[in-house]
């Protein structure tokens, strides 16, 4: 586990600000980048245009290891690294193991392939009826519209095509998803999803929202991006005003440790939930990052201060080059079981394992059942305590 920044004494679980300070959240300290007016840290364009993508851009952040250097050259052509300045803010310098450093920047084990490793862990390309649509389940499609990301997240489960320009999704790619989802009036739900959408102009992003809200049998749309996370920057009043013009649409996003929960980051979710546009968060357990229940209790503590709903706590799934991510189930099962009781139900995500190969969604749940016949249930609750139920 590891210490906090001082931006977010709540996340740090210290004693919690009066209800007005609380509204005046601050900002999180910019390290390198103190000097940079904040019309230009708070652009998005200049995030962007200002994003770290080589040794010595990062050198100038963080005393780099041997390993990440020869990481980073080693999976430049596959899976290229990106950080914008602000994620890079997030990193203590000091701290090889800082969370925010792990997520974004590449270790030696990267290079290695276990041999569990798939290069599509989820099946996406055998649900795929047309490029860029995968239709795994009846009512629901995910839409494939972006290869690029502000930040490139190492333990990216869509690393054999993301920040890949060959896997770029082009007019007629789109165009031809679109016509796909038209001609299936099951399809009531459309995730749009890369990459990260949030990299598209407003303008289009405009015109997808648009096309999709125009086909009668799509109900809800749900927009899937870390922009919350690693460029909160990017929702400005017209940008939340834009998306919420094509409601119902949920933003699922994905905080995975309070490093990440910042005052930028904050204002964010709070401002796509006044406008309606719900948020979830859906978490991906890794090994050093939020592997204890205490991250995890203190992430999704926070996301629900921020009206974000802390939804899934993924299993990292058997994508190449992250065997140095993936935990045992059993500490999953045992973090399920220590959030379940000492916070309220809410803070609670469902634990799921995405089934290797396109099996799908498997909510993993702690066993609470301690024996059950013709008679009765016995249960243990949350403390141990035993408890019997009629059968029938
Ligand atoms: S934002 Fe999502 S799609 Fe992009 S690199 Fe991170 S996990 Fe992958």
């Amino acid at each position: 586990m590891h210490d906090l920044p001082e931006r977010d004494p709540q996340a740090a679980n210290e004693p919690a600000p009066s209800p007005v300070a609380r509204d005046v959240l601050g900002a999180s300290p910019r390290g390198i980048w103190s000097d940079v007016p904040d019309a230009l840290w708070n652009d998005w364009r200049w995030q962007q245009r200002n994003r770290l993508r080589t040794v010595a851009d990062v050198e100038r952040v963080v005393r780099l290891t041997a390993g990440e250097r020869e990481a980073i050259a080693g999976t430049a052509g596959a899976f290229r690294m990106a950080l914008t300045p602000y994620y890079a803010s997030l990193i203590d310098p000091d701290d090889p193991d800082c969370p925010v450093r792990m997520q974004a920047i590449p270790r030696a084990e990267e290079l290695q392939r276990h041999p569990a490793d798939l290069d599509d862990p989820l099946g996406e390309e055998r649900f795929m009826p047309v490029a860029g649509i995968t239709h795994r389940y009846p009512d629901r499609v995910l839409f494939y519209v972006t290869h690029n990301c502000p930040v490139y997240c190492r333990h990216c489960t869509r690393k054999r095509k993301v920040s890949d320009p060959h896997s770029a999704a082009a007019h007629d790619q789109i165009a031809l998803g679109l016509d796909y989802i038209a001609r299936r009036p099951e399809v009531r739900d459309v995730l749009v999803s890369g990459g990260d959408p949030m990299t598209l102009s407003d303008e289009r992003l405009d015109q997808l929202l648009g096309a999709l809200r125009r086909i009668p049998h799509v109900e809800v749309i749900r927009l899937c991006t870390r922009n919350p996370v690693t460029l909160p920057q990017r929702f400005g009043d017209e940008t939340i005003a834009m998306l919420a013009r094509h409601h119902p649409v949920y933003v699922h996003t994905h905080f995975n440790h309070p490093r990440e929960c910042t005052p930028e980051a904050a204002r964010t979710l709070r401002a796509l939930a006044d406008r309606g546009l719900n948020c979830a968060n859906q978490m991906v357990l890794l090994k050093g990052v939020n592997d204890d229940a205490e991250t995890v209790r203190r992430t999704n503590v926070w996301l629900l201060r921020q009206r974000c709903r802390p939804y899934y706590l993924f299993q990292a799934d058997l994508a190449a080059g992250i065997s140095h991510f993936r935990v045992p189930v059993e500490t999953g099962l045992s973090i399920m079981r220590a959030l379940r009781g000492p916070v309220s139900g809410m803070a609670v995500p469902t634990y799921v394992i995405d089934a290797p190969g396109g099996g799908g969604k498997i909510p993993l749940v702690p066993d609470y059942v301690e024996s059950h016949d013709d008679d009765a249930v016995v249960f243990t609750n949350w403390q141990g305590e035993r408890y019997t139920y009629p059968a029938r």
